[in-house]
Order: structure tokens, then sequence, then C-alpha cells
């Protein structure tokens, strides 16, 4: 009898749905995070009485009602819509690209009008079939859009050139013929009223968690204490690289507090010129109508990773999916290992997906059992 049924490595989102998943069927489960705090990259740290979100500002968002009613049983979330503002060398924008962007373009009023201006430009371009990131933005939106919106932003938040980006990172932009500035296109949104670390304390509830505890550091002893272990950290490190190591991209955060009620009236304002070394600045007091004398912004700044960075981004293209492939006919031959999330599985997803993905694995596991 081994003291643990999981040992779940990453108190991140998709660690913490198995954990409550597998208590709520009796089973007994161990956390583990390397870090010093749960919730892995939605944690949030308490500055100033403003819940500032440590690794990069995250809004909830999904169309899968079952997802939505899942979080909600949790925790109450606000009505904040992501509206995010674009400084183009000092010009604003707003985001998504729709009426009001391509009014502050163009001076376009209608729908036709502007469908028209981006209709010359896509057939000017002649693309047919994308390749890459820059042909699949060009065939959405033409080349103004292109060179003031993407470009710039895309090549320092990735550090490669559009050109040997993948097409389907900026699919996840919606472009509509509308006046509405929503970032996403999903049914539902918001932010956890109070802040995402009381999503994640109410998953763990009476959940044993020991943080500060590197899988890897210890790994033969904490390898005999669970009947399964449950892995949510880098899939190449579990595999010692033994293929090679798979890419991410790294971020840098710096944070200013300003004796301030507000300093860009703004959740989000994206830098998109390629010469600002930062892609983003977060006002976080914004993703909760907090009503604080101070404000905290953060700058974000893109990063290479190397080994022993934290690895925000994986790097989605053919050469690295190909490489995770190889990783993945191990991990799908193991009986014991279960992995799972944004770098167990090398995908770009975001909270929704993981907490899909959980819900799914859970379900797959007990109820083979
Ligand atoms: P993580 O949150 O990364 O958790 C993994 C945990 O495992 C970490 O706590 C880590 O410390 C731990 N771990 C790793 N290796 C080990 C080890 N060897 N030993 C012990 N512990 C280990 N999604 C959205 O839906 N909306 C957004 O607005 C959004 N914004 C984002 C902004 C940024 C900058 C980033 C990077 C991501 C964003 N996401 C967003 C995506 C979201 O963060 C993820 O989908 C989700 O948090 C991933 O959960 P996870 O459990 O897979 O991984
Ligand atoms: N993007 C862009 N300009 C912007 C915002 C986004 O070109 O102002 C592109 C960029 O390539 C980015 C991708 O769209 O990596 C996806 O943006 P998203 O906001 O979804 O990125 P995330 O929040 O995951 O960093």
């Amino acid at each position: 009898m081994k003291q643990y049924d999981y040992l779940i490595v990453g108190s991140g989102l998709f660690g913490s749905v198995f954990a409550h998943e597998a208590k709520k069927r009796g089973k007994i489960c161990l956390v583990i995070d390397k870090r010093n705090t749960t919730g892995g990259n939605i944690f949030c740290e308490k500055i100033h009485d403003i819940n500032v979100h440590k690794y990069g500002a995250h809004i909830f968002h999904t169309s899968n009602k079952k997802i939505w009613d899942y979080v909600n049983n949790f925790v109450e979330f606000n009505k904040y819509i992501n509206s995010p503002i674009a400084n183009y060398k000092g010009e604003l924008y707003n985001l998504p690209f729709n009426m009001n962007t391509f009014y502050q373009l163009w001076g376009t009023k209608t729908p036709l009008e502007a469908k028209e201006k981006i209709s010359l430009q896509i057939e000017k371009s002649n693309i047919k079939e994308p390749k890459n990131l820059e042909e699949q933005a060009i065939k959405l939106v033409g080349e103004d859009i292109y060179f003031k919106l993407i470009k710039g932003y895309t090549e320092k938040q990735w550090g490669k050139k559009a050109t040997e980006l993948p097409p389907f990172i900026i699919k996840r932009l919606p472009v509509r013929f509308t006046f509405d500035n929503n970032y996403f296109n999903d049914k539902y949104q918001g932010i956890p009223i109070g802040g995402y670390n009381l999503l994640i304390d109410k998953l763990l509830e009476g959940i044993e968690v020991k943080l500060n505890i590197n899988f890897f550091h210890n790994r033969n002893e904490l390898e005999k204490i669970a009947n399964k272990i449950v892995f949510t950290g880098m899939i190449d490190e579990f595999y010692e690289y033994k293929y090679g190591m798979l890419e991410y991209r790294s971020l840098k955060f710096e944070n200013e507090v300003f004796d301030l009620e507000n300093y860009q009236g703004n959740a989000v304002v994206n830098y998109t010129d390629y010469e600002t070394p930062f892609t983003r600045i977060i006002e976080h007091k914004h993703f909760e109508n907090n009503y604080s004398t101070k404000t905290i912004i953060t700058r974000e700044y893109p990063a290479c990773w190397r080994k022993g960075d934290e690895p925000y981004y994986p790097i989605n293209d053919d050469k690295n999916n190909s490489l995770y492939n190889k990783y993945k006919i191990l991990a799908d031959s193991e009986t014991n290992v279960i992995f799972g999330g944004r770098l167990a599985q090398y995908k770009y997803y975001d909270m929704h997906n993981v907490i899909e993905e959980a819900l799914n694995t859970v379900e797959k596991e007990l109820s083979q059992i």
C-alpha cells in the first residue's frame, strides 16, 4: 500500500482541478509545487490591497457552459470585459480589430467601407494558403493593420520573424465589422471576485499541499509514495531531455507603484511597435473596480528562455511540435504517469482549456478503476 493514490506535481489549474476531482471520488492526493505559492501562473499577489497578476494578466473566458458553471461553483466572477488599447508610436487604437480600429486607421465609418479597404489590401498581397503568421495576418486584415498592430508586437513577443511563426497564433484574435472592443468572442468572461487565489484555495481545500518541492530534486523518493503521478511540469525535463530541449518563450515582469488613482485608464495597453522593449502594460486595479488611491502597473518584457527560466509559452512551430510528439509517444506508453496542462502537453492552452482537459482526464482515469 502506498501512502497516496496520486502525487500531483504542480499546483496550477490542471493539478488543482485534478486533485479536487480525485478527492471528491475518495482518492488521497499529495500536491507538490516547486514554487512557494499555489496556483501556478494564475497566482495573484496582494500589493496595496490590489490583486497583482504575478505571472501575467489573466482573464477568464470560455464558451463552454460546463466549464463556466464549474468555476462558478467555487467563486463568483465579475463582469470584466477585456478591451485592450494598442499604442503604436503614440497613436492609440482599439483592439481587437473592429470598426473602431478601422475608423481610427482609415476614417471608414461603415462595414462596407472597411471591408473594401481590407479586401483591396488582401487582394494586392495575393496570398492563397497562408504558410506563416505574417501571411495569415495579411490575409485576415491586410497590410496596414499588420504593419502597425501585429508585426512589431509579434516579433518581440516571440523573438522570431513573423514569417517563421505558425499561422494559428494570430487566429486567437477576433476580426469583426461591428463597433465592439471585446477581445474575446466567448459567451462567458470575467475575473474572480477577490482574485484567482480564491479559486485555487477552494479547489485545494482539504488536500495535502507541500510547497518548495521540486520533483526532480527528489524524484526517486517521490515516485515511491504514490500509485500514480500526475505531472504538469515540462515534459522534456521529465524525460531528461533525451531527444533534445523543447523551446519556450519567457517573460520578465517589472512592477511600479504610483501614488495615483489611475495610470493608463485601462487594464491592458499593448505597445505594438518593435522598438518599445515591452509588449504591454497591465494596470491591475482595472480588472476589479478597485478604488485604492494607489495603482500598480506591470511592464511585460518578452525574454529568451534558457534552462532554469520560467517557460511561459510553448513555441508550437513544426520543429518543436515534432519533438514534442516524440516525447508524447513515451508519455502515452506510461502506465503510472499522467501528463496534463500547458507544459506537459506543450500546448498554448488558455485556462478554460486546461480545466476541460483536467476534468476529462479525471473522468477517464477514475471511470477505469
Ligand atoms: P501552470 O500554471 O504553469 O502550473 C504548473 C505548476 O507546476 C507551476 O506552479 C510550477 O511551479 C509547477 N511545477 C513545474 N515543474 C515542477 C517540478 N519539477 N516540481 C514541482 N512543481 C513543478 N489563460 C487565459 O485563459 N486567459 C488569459 O488571459 C491568460 N493570460 C496568460 C498570460 C500569460 C503571460 C501566460 C503565461 C499565460 C496566460 N494564460 C491565460 C494561460 C494560463 O496561464 C494557463 O492556461 C494555465 O494557467 C495553465 O495551467 P497549468 O496547470 O497547465 O500550468
Ligand atoms: N498580437 C498582436 N498584436 C497585439 C496583440 C496580439 O500582434 O496587439 C498577436 C501576437 O502574435 C500574440 C498573438 O496575437 O502573440 C496572441 O495574442 P494574445 O493576446 O492572445 O496573447 P497572450 O495573451 O497569450 O500573450
